[in-house]
């Protein structure tokens, strides 16, 4: 059982330039015992021509046929999002894609990864590390190793509780000049104190690459 806000979904037409690609995630918490995370689609972040922010849910098919990358004008359907607390992403079962203007800016960044998105099944064998929220939302917002990811926090095994939040994670190289954890992160479970997540469910997670994979 899972106690959570639920909304009237509403069909909406949106456009806007595509500031950042991100791969959609999943992340299950239980204490310090399991951190598994799950590889949705692309979460595409915009501006409108009005200056408005918003980000729509792709899947991996949609991304691997249009190809989008940053400075692409797009437009397209989608629906609001049915789970505020669970769903990061603005909108969501998005349709009718297409490509108004094609992206030419040289990209204006300090992180190297901004060109072609890798497939899921790279973030998967790759494997995240925590990364700092204040990161995610400044230097690496661009870069297509950053994730918010939707996380569920398992708070009570026998009755089937579940806590929700976002956090912020990090696919790249380990030796990316630009990593930083930020705090331990503390995951609640009922009648217990939280336990902590200092970082070594990150060397779990990353075990299969090298310093500088
Ligand atoms: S820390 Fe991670 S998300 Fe940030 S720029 Fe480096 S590889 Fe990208």
């Amino acid at each position: 059982m899972s106690r959570i806000a639920v909304e009237e979904s509403k069909k909406i037409q949106w456009s806007g330039e595509l500031v950042s690609i991100q791969p959609r995630t999943r992340v299950w918490r239980y204490l310090l015992d399991n951190r598994t995370h799950y590889h949705l689609g692309f979460t595409l972040f915009f501006l409108s021509e009005e200056g408005n922010s918003f980000s729509v849910a792709i899947s991996e098919k949609q991304q691997m046929k249009y190809e989008f990358s940053i400075g692409d004008v797009i437009q397209g359907s989608a629906w609001t999002k049915l789970y505020p607390e669970r769903e990061f992403a603005d909108y969501y079962r998005a349709g009718a894609l297409k490509i108004l203007k094609k992206s030419e800016k040289v990209m204006d960044t300090q992180c190297p990864w901004t060109g072609s998105v890798p497939e899921m099944a790279v973030y998967e064998e790759r494997g995240a590390r925590m990364l700092s929220k204040s990161l995610w939302k400044g230097t690496c917002f661009r870069c297509y190793y950053a994730t918010m990811s939707n996380v569920e926090i398992q708070w009570d095994f026998d009755r089937d509780i579940k806590k929700y939040r976002f956090e912020s994670f990090c696919y790249g190289p380990k030796s990316c000049k630009y990593y930083k954890p930020g705090p331990a992160r503390s995951v609640p479970y009922k009648d217990r104190g939280p336990a902590l997540d200092i970082g070594w469910l990150d060397d779990l997670c990353t075990q299969s690459r090298d310093w500088e994979e």
